[in-house]
């Protein structure tokens, strides 16, 4: 169990009426292959904060068939972008669900910097703020070498990489015997791609959050848990900083 879970509000109402202890509002942004899900997972459990992945939500709310996901839907059944105020209503009922009033990561959203305009006004209606925006850096060739080295079983799906966490023999999967192959996806020419449209998306949105202080940088060069132990560090601070 984690020892430095934030007070839940009801508790803070309970305990001490008069102490204000801040909620945890996260954004991820980071490419493809900085490591993410995995620093994700890890908040989650630190913080026990629901995470919220843009496309989870929207596949998510499109099975439950709310309302809005049946609005999304209508978009996706049509081969058409949901748009950005649909989606941004789609994120608000997500953090206005009792499980988000201490707090939520965010990944994959905002994307645009029009959606973070949304997103703040559609907080500070509700008296809430960001707490950090969290920026998992990682080189564009890393990036590529990390991804295109995927080789993948086309049995089961077993995962392996060239260098990381090769096969005991070359194409061959240690568990089922059967063929390793490269997804179109993990193709270097796709990856760099992919790239190109992270970067060009994420540009404004780094600037963005840069210029209202929110943004905080890691090094995903560096292991897992060292970005993990990084991150909470860096979350510590701004919490001292706001009992100040
Ligand atoms: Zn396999």
């Amino acid at each position: 169990m984690s020892g430095s879970r934030f007070l839940r509000r009801s508790e803070i109402r309970e305990n001490a009426p008069f102490s204000i202890v801040s909620e945890l509002n996260l954004i991820l942004l980071g490419p493809p292959g900085a490591g993410k899900g995995t620093q994700a997972e890890r908040l989650v459990s630190d913080f026990d904060l629901p995470y919220y992945a843009t496309g989870d939500i929207l596949r998510q709310a499109v099975a439950e068939e709310t309302e809005l996901g049946k609005e999304a839907k209508a978009y996706m059944d049509k081969g058409e972008l949901v748009p950005d105020d649909l989606i941004c209503r789609v994120i608000m009922e997500r953090i206005d669900s009792p499980g988000a009033e201490d707090g939520f990561l965010l990944d994959g959203f905002p994307r645009t910097v029009r959606q973070a305009d949304t997103l703040e006004e559609a907080l500070s209606g509700r008296d809430r703020k960001l707490t950090a925006v969290l920026l998992i850096e990682v080189d564009d060739d890393e990036v590529v070498k990390r991804i295109s080295g995927r080789r993948v079983c086309v049995k089961n799906g077993h995962v392996y990489h060239v260098d990381y966490d090769p096969p005991k023999h070359e194409d061959v999967c240690d568990q089922d015997g059967s063929r390793l192959v490269q997804r179109d996806d993990d193709k270097p020419e796709t990856v760099k791609k992919r790239l190109e449209v992270y970067h060009e998306q994420t540009k404004p949105l780094i600037d963005y959050y840069e210029t209202r202080g929110l943004l905080r940088r890691f090094d995903g060069g560096r292991s897992p848990s060292e970005v993990h132990d990084h991150i909470r560090a860096t979350l510590a601070t701004l919490r001292l900083e706001e009992e100040l």
